[in-house]
């Protein structure tokens, strides 16, 4: 059993960080705030595993947040990469990689017709949503609470105070008035999207939705409720995006819209196609993306957007997906989830979708955040840090999917629900 000693490195490295980037990071939720304690440094990773800077090994649940799909340091990856490299980093240009990862995405994604590659999930979705606002001539935008869509101003919103009514601000720095823009509505509440609708008659220009939620721990659709949104956004003349930044490619080869059979105007990507290297895409629609400069009036653009070394990663990682790896990850997600839930009995619920995982201390499933808000966090805090000196490596925060990779094996499963069965009991 995976015992972990000292982390003596990754705290000095911490302290020398916390001078330099706020918070000693780039991205918050990695200074375990949410979990407390010092945030480990990795000094390499392989397969399934992280390995910190005093060499104590983990099994990783956080996948780079579900980007890695093959594994850690999967040598195809990394063999096209370095080709790429030797070929040059930037072109600054048009190159063959950009054709290649276009076609593959196309051939696997029917409700895709026309890509633009960006350099994020941000960028992605901020994008689509200027080309909806152009497309359709309309200003406002609905999110569902709980549902992540990178950092820009827009979307950065909460509910305000009554549903249908407009967005506040979810962080300091974004003006109200561009919150305001946004109306934020329960997930898997049609009624309330019909209400907002109602509210605001030929003003909303689309509506973006997680397919399957995985940035409030993971929520399914309920039955009904994306079909129900895409039949809301025809009758009213919005546009449905469906956000696979965290689903496309990790749930089904054409994404959630494949697995539940809905077929969106535009979708986001990100994570799983840029194989660990930074990569979005905004896509959907020929007749909307072609609203896209040049050949369109919507103006988008990047330096470094189509970049060499991320198209043939994020080639390399998109086409050995098939058949076979969606069922391998559905086999161990459904390992993992039966273990976990029987070593929770009553405590609480497990709640998945393929290879997204996460558990809730509710007495019930979660659908809404309101309910998944409701996880006891404070017990999480305590089972991520058992977990961890067991070599087990959770995402730092209570409301975050856990992310299965093709390099996970049956046994890894096991030994985390062992830990995680011997947490309960030590920390209850
Ligand atoms: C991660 C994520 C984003 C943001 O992507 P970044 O690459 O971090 O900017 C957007 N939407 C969803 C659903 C995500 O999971």
């Amino acid at each position: 059993m995976a015992q972990v000693s000292t982390v003596g490195r990754s705290e000095a490295l911490f302290e020398r960080a916390k001078d330099l980037m706020p918070g000693g990071v780039n991205s918050p939720v990695r200074a375990f705030k949410a979990v407390g304690g010092t945030p480990l440094y990795f000094s390499r990773a392989k397969g399934a595993y992280l390995f910190d800077e005093d060499g104590n090994r983990y099994i990783d649940f956080v996948s780079s947040w579900g980007a890695i799909i093959h594994g850690h340091a999967d040598d195809s990856v990394n063999a096209a990469i370095a080709n790429a490299a030797s070929n040059g980093t930037s072109f600054g240009a048009p190159h063959r990689g950009e054709v290649l990862l276009a076609e593959a995405i196309l051939a696997r994604c029917a409700a895709v017709e026309m890509i633009r590659f960006v350099n994020s999930g941000t960028e992605a979705t901020m994008s689509a949503i200027r080309l909806a606002r152009a497309a359709t001539g309309r200003t406002k935008i609905v999110k569902f609470e709980g549902n992540y869509h990178g950092a820009s101003d827009g979307l950065l919103a909460k509910a305000g105070s009554g549903v249908a009514t407009f967005a506040l601000p979810d962080s300091a720095g974004v003006p109200a008035s561009t919150a305001q823009e946004t109306i934020v509505v329960t997930y898997n509440d049609p009624a309330a999207l019909a209400e907002a609708f109602a509210a605001h008659p030929n003003l909303i220009a689309a509506v973006l939705v997680e397919p399957a939620s995985g940035n409030m721990g993971l929520v399914p659709p309920s039955s009904g409720f994306l079909q129900s949104t895409a039949e809301l956004c025809r009758k009213n003349g919005a546009l449905l995006i469906f956000d696979e930044v965290m689903t496309g490619f990790r749930v089904a080869a054409g994404g959630a819209a494949e697995l539940y059979g809905i077929t969106p105007d535009l979708l986001c990507y990100g994570k799983v196609i840029g194989g660990g290297l930074p990569v979005g895409a905004y896509a959907g629609r020929k007749d909307i993306m072609t609203m896209v400069a040049p050949v369109g009036p919507v103006y988008q653009a990047g330096t470094l957007s189509g970049n060499p070394l991320a198209m043939a990663a994020g080639l390399s990682a998109v086409s050995r997906l098939d058949a076979g790896s969606y069922t391998t990850l559905e086999t161990l997600g459904a390992r993992l989830q039966s273990g976990l839930q029987q070593a929770l009995g009553k405590a609480g619920v497990v709640q998945r979708v393929g290879s997204m995982i996460s558990v809730f201390f509710t007495d019930g499933p979660v659908a809404t955040f309101e309910e998944a808000n409701r996880t006891d966090r404070a017990l999480f805090g305590k089972l991520f840090h058992f977990l961890l000196g067991r070599g087990i490596y959770l995402p730092p925060s209570a409301l975050e999917s856990w992310f299965l990779t093709l390099s996970h094996t049956e046994e890894d499963i096991d030994v985390t629900i062992d830990a995680f069965a011997d947490g309960l009991k030590a920390v209850a």
